[in-house]
């Protein structure tokens, strides 16, 4: 039996262990950062936690004998995939980037891009008044010192400080387009905010937007960790793992 690590929080995580979920070879534990209150659980075995740092994670992949993890964080998650670059280096132990694609500009698309979210909160009033944010809690404390109609949704309640004009709606994907056009016709959006999660599952906001011709602020991913071999699917990390696992 072959032990192996996900580390977790996103769609693809929980593909990939459901996906392995029946395989006798493998011992797959996934694991959670603990930020959301009632997290989607994976199929499998769960740790919940940070782990302390590289130094932490390595001591724990020893610890518990892991013979390959597969990074399956969200892209904008930067900190725990270095720390996880770092750790299995000096664990000596297999790992893979499993991330989607980011999203492509279509036809009819009016996207503008932001190289962190501090600067897409710079650069959005220039585009817009009535802005709908999609870009987590963690990020919203950059938007505290605009003057503009602020709609963000978001999964669990953030923390201050918060923008004066804030309608919160908390709630979690996948999402409609039918919902998305009614969401930004219901609030008068007049520009969307959002990360190159390149998730499928929140993907609907770009298209309601593309057709109400809305100007759309993106941020860019983090570089990913150098080094790292990557995969885009859960069925090649799949693979992966059954040939280095
Ligand atoms: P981060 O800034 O890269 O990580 C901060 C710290 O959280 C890490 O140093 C680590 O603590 C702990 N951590 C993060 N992911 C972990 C995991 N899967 N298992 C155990 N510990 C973890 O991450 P973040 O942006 O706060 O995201 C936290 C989690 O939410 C990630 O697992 C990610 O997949 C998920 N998520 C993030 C976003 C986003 O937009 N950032 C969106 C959807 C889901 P220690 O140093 O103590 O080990």
């Amino acid at each position: 039996m072959r032990r192996v690590l996900i580390l977790g929080g996103t769609a693809q995580a929980r593909t990939l262990a459901a996906d392995l979920a029946a395989d006798p070879a493998l011992e797959v534990t996934s694991s959670l950062a603990g930020r959301t209150a009632a997290p989607r659980l994976p199929a499998g075995r769960t740790r919940t936690g940070g782990f302390g740092g590289a130094a932490g994670l390595a001591g724990w992949l020893r610890e518990q004998r892991i013979d390959a993890v597969v990074d399956a964080t969200h892209p904008f998650a930067a900190d725990i995939s270095r720390n996880a670059a770092d750790a299995a280096a000096s664990a000596g132990v297999p790992l893979l980037a499993l991330r989607g694609p980011g999203w492509t500009a279509g036809p009819g698309d009016r996207w503008h891009w932001a190289a962190t979210v501090a600067e897409a909160a710079e650069l959005l009033p220039a585009l817009g008044s009535r802005a709908f944010l999609t870009i987590g809690r963690q990020g919203l404390a950059a938007f505290a010192g605009l003057d503009l109609h602020l709609v963000a949704r978001m999964v669990g309640p953030p923390a201050p400080p918060l923008p004066r004009d804030l309608e919160l709606l908390l709630s979690r994907g996948p999402f409609t387009l039918a919902g998305e056009r009614a969401l930004l016709a219901r609030h008068r959006v007049d520009v969307l905010v959002t990360k190159d999660s390149g998730s499928p599952a929140t993907a609907a906001k770009l298209t309601a937007a593309r057709e109400a011709a809305l100007p759309v602020l993106i941020v860019r991913r983090p570089p990913p960790a150098a080094g790292t071999p990557a995969v885009t699917d859960p069925a090649e990390a799949a693979a992966w793992l059954r040939a280095h696992g």
